[in-house]
């Protein structure tokens, strides 16, 4: 069969879309979605545990945030960002709302990428510094600047000829697991990971730093969440060293880890937040920087920066929706149910000598998985090399059996985030 794509003849069955999903050779194609489950062509059923890439919170039929998004198509489907609409001033407002109080200022983008490098570029213009600091074992994305900011491996190396446009500079991550730190306790962990902060802070040049960029809880590059006193030392240490404070919330905000945003289980208030994914439950691409009234009077000041798509109406319609129904009992339902998930995670880690770490916060988990005699991981951390890694055999034995989970990278990890609609059965049946 031949297809005719943009005026060209093809021999190939479908055209190539993307390099994560090659129709070739993955047959796992998506036709439906309901709830906490999605369906293939062939109508097989799938508990989704990982919210389709973190982001479908709500799940995958919430009729109040299509409704919006339908309403919004009738009524104007597209106003840029020089004209005024709306859907956007409503869903900036509400932000503002459920953002800490001294929050004032939202600037929208289009994926967590470029919010990111947003965020980056308003912290360096204010403060008229070129360096940002991001932890090794992070993830902020994979763009030109993102992918620098980045400090998981794969990432980073594949956009490293470019790490110095962003004053990248990384520091080392509070893991317990493996710990670079020698800590007999999660709070001696924090204290010395972020003396470690201060020492490269001081070694770089505070007046050279513009901001630190971190995720409260760190996602996809290894599913760790802070030690005690962490964040309140990090705090302390921005003030002092006059450093903005970035929280990266494009996993952890609205809702994933018990709070409308990760930082607030921290205690601490950061600058700026960045979110993507969740704000719109991955109805409808959307992303952003909030901010604080002091940030946003440099941003207001002179910013002639944005994007076509950006604050696009049907996705703050989305998303306005979407934060509605977090607000409404979304939050309220993971705050109830996130025990009973970690109590089913913590007997897995009990009966299997293969879990060796089970850590997380509110529907955001990692499993991490390694081999008992050896006490290594299956995979070099930092090189990814495979050693028989289990990890792919368990998400192919899930998928098999109708449940959905990804690996973290580096890929020893299991990742779990389930959309927030999961009832206690489904819980303890996945
Ligand atoms: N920041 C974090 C913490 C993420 O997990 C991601 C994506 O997974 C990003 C930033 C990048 O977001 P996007 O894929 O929308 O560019």
């Amino acid at each position: 069969m031949s297809n005719n794509i943009g005026g060209f003849e093809s021999t190939h069955e479908s055209a190539c879309i993307s390099h994560w999903h090659d129709p070739e050779s993955d047959e796992f194609v998506i036709t439906d979605g309901n709830g906490a489950y999605i369906y293939d062509e062939d109508g097989n059923e799938y508990l989704d545990l990982i919210s389709s890439l973190y982001c479908t919170n709500a799940g995958h039929s919430n009729q109040h945030i299509i409704d919006a998004c339908n309403a919004q198509l009738q009524a104007v489907p597209y106003v840029s960002s020089s004209q005024g609409n709306d859907s956007r001033t409503a869903l900036a407002d509400k932000l503002a709302t459920v953002a800490p109080e001294s929050f004032t200022d939202v600037v929208f983008s289009v994926s967590g990428s470029e919010a990111n490098e947003l965020a980056v570029q308003f912290a360096r213009k204010a403060k008229d510094a070129p360096k940002v600091l991001t932890r090794w074992r992070s993830y902020h994305g994979s763009t030109y600047g993102a992918g620098a900011l980045t400090g998981e491996p794969g990432t980073r190396n594949a956009v490293e000829s470019h790490a110095t446009a962003t004053g990248a500079v990384k520091f080392l991550p509070p893991v317990a697991h493996n710990s670079p730190f020698d800590a007999d306790s999660p709070e001696e962990l924090g204290e010395k990971a972020a003396s470690h902060v201060e020492y490269v802070i001081r070694n770089e040049g505070p007046d050279s730093i513009a901001a630190l960029l971190i995720e409260p809880v760190a996602g996809s590059s290894g599913g760790y969440p802070a030690p005690p006193g962490y964040f309140e030392r990090l705090r302390e240490l921005c003030d002092m060293y006059d450093i903005f404070l970035i929280a990266d919330e494009v996993i952890t905000g609205f809702g994933r880890c018990g709070e409308m945003f990760g930082i607030q289980t921290e205690n601490v208030e950061p600058d700026m937040i960045t979110f993507a994914k969740g704000v719109t439950s991955g109805y409808a691409p959307l992303a952003g920087v909030i901010m604080s009234d002091t940030v946003g009077e440099h941003v207001r000041e002179g910013t002639n920066l944005g994007q076509t798509f950006a604050g696009h109406p049907v996705a703050c319609a989305a998303g306005l929706a979407a934060v509605e129904e977090y607000e409404d009992h979304l939050i309220d339902d993971v705050q109830k149910r996130a025990p009973v998930l970690e109590r089913e995670l913590r007997s897995l880690e009990e009966k299997h000598d293969v879990i060796t770490d089970v850590r997380g916060r509110g529907f955001l988990w990692t499993i991490v998985v390694e081999n008992p005699r050896t006490g290594e991981p299956f995979v070099d951390s930092v090189t990814e090399t495979d050693v028989e890694n289990p990890v792919h055999a368990v998400v192919d034995h899930a998928k098999e059996h109708g449940v959905l989970l990804t690996t973290g990278r580096p890929e020893y990890q299991l990742m779990l985030c389930p959309p927030f609609c999961i009832d206690e059965d489904e819980i303890r049946t996945a």
